[in-house]
């Protein structure tokens, strides 16, 4: 007995049962959404039962998710998720924001928010007994992947763009995957890797392709609904004025749409099960020069028309987006929109998280930028409470950060010098 009721499909609605199908419809490639049997979950269990569970990891939703947790325990890929919740409140006041939180990803097994998808990919692997699990990655999804593998003695195999920052194409390396570079860009990688893995019966992860993605991806709206819970019964106790305040409005970078259609549809199960009242704003962000989605949302459409992506935020350069359906939804269903950024205003917010204890890649801090835009055009108010997200760690792309300060200089060690210096 498996854990999900089945597939329906986002484009044309045609449901599917869990052996029918395993990545998109048959009949429109359209992205399928698992469906999980939320009355028996209903039955079983009240929200308190999952709030007071012991897990520290994403594993601690595993009542609420399509596959079992793997055998062993405590390695990387069982302790996944569960990232902290920072204030920010300089940043506030700077942008006359009365409440502004950061939930740290880049503190996740691999380094970004990608280890969540990847868990749950590699937990569906093992349920499928498949050898070798692939993937197409600009990076990030590809060291998640070959991480969550290594925990576990998976095989896999990557297929990333030959212009992958270094220190990713290190870590995949590292954690033992078998890397292929491809000359071309991350979109042709996903068109081979789909190719090679109908070709060679491999397990593909492709994001916006693999439908169990989503399922990880959607523990850190669970992460928030937890966390959100808490920060009222704080503020309830210090008799606060925030009783009646608008909705958390959330920020996210969006390159193919999985992130953010994953996090709405953890919202999504939530609002089902019953266990929310009110569904967050999700505000998503892309780079000016990797927009698709966002231009479809400005056209009103679903409609997504591809771009030739340009943007120093390698982790959401992307022509074609995958999910850009879906991500459209998230933030029209939710009362949220689309905000661009140019790779000037990324760089600029990687030093301004920076300043707060924040090393951020460009991806991640493109949703901090789009914030900074967002409180200055009033699409956010002083009063509405903001999460923003940052998907990855500035680690892995050293030569953006050091884009975005002024280098050290370098002295003889004499105090002399020191002393001409300051
Ligand atoms: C993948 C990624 C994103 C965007 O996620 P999508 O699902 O492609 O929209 C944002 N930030 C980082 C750091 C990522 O790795
Ligand atoms: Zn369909």
């Amino acid at each position: 007995m498996g854990k999900f009721l089945g597939y329906h499909c986002s484009l044309c609605g045609t449901e599917y049962l869990p052996g029918q199908v395993t990545y998109t419809c048959p009949k429109d490639g359209g992205n399928l959404d698992i469906e999980l049997d939320t009355d028996a979950i209903k039955k079983k269990f009240h929200y308190e039962d999952i709030t007071s569970r012991d897990e520290t990891s994403l594993w601690r939703y595993a009542p609420l998710l399509p596959v079992f947790v793997p055998k062993g325990e405590a390695t990387p890929l069982h302790l996944a998720g569960w990232t902290p919740v920072f204030k920010l409140p300089r940043l506030a006041e700077k942008l006359g924001l009365d409440h502004l939180w950061l939930k740290d990803e880049s503190r996740n097994p691999s380094a970004s928010f990608k280890d969540r998808a990847s868990a749950i990919v590699v937990a569906r692997a093992q349920e499928l007994k498949s050898e070798i699990i692939v993937t197409a990655s600009t990076g990030n999804a590809g060291a998640a992947l070959a991480c969550m593998s290594a925990a576990v003695g998976q095989k896999a195999i990557i297929f990333a763009p030959k212009s992958a920052p270094p220190a990713k194409v290190a870590q995949l390396l590292v954690f033992g995957a078998k890397v292929i570079l491809v000359d071309g860009s991350y979109d042709d990688a996903f068109d081979l890797t789909v190719k090679a893995s109908n070709e060679f019966g491999w397990y593909c992860r492709n994001t916006g392709y693999n439908p169990f993605t989503i399922e990880g991806k959607k523990t850190a709206a669970f992460e928030i609904w937890e966390w959100w819970i808490e920060a009222h019964r704080d503020w309830h106790k210090k008799d606060s004025p925030l009783d009646n305040h608008p909705p958390l409005t959330i920020f996210v970078s969006v390159g193919d749409g999985n992130i953010i259609s994953g996090i709405h549809k953890g919202f999504k199960d939530l609002v089902k099960l019953g266990w929310i009242p009110d569904m967050p704003r999700i505000i998503g962000v892309q780079a000016e020069g990797s927009a698709a989605i966002a231009n479809a949302y400005n056209a009103d459409t679903e409609v997504i028309t591809p771009v030739s992506a340009r943007t120093v935020a390698d982790s959401i350069s992307v022509d074609l987006p995958r999910d850009g359906v879906r991500a459209v939804r998230a933030a029209k269903e939710t009362n949220g929109t689309y905000i661009t950024v140019t790779d000037d205003e990324i760089i600029q917010s990687i030093a301004e998280l920076g300043g707060m204890g924040v090393f951020a890649e460009p991806a991640g801090a493109a949703a901090y930028a789009g914030l900074v835009k967002a409180a200055g055009s009033g699409v956010v108010g002083s009063a509405d409470p903001v999460l923003v997200l940052n998907t990855g760690s500035g680690l892995k792309d050293v030569k953006a950060a050091m884009q975005a300060v002024v280098s050290a200089p370098i002295i003889e060690p004499t105090l002399e010098a020191v002393k001409k210096l300051l």
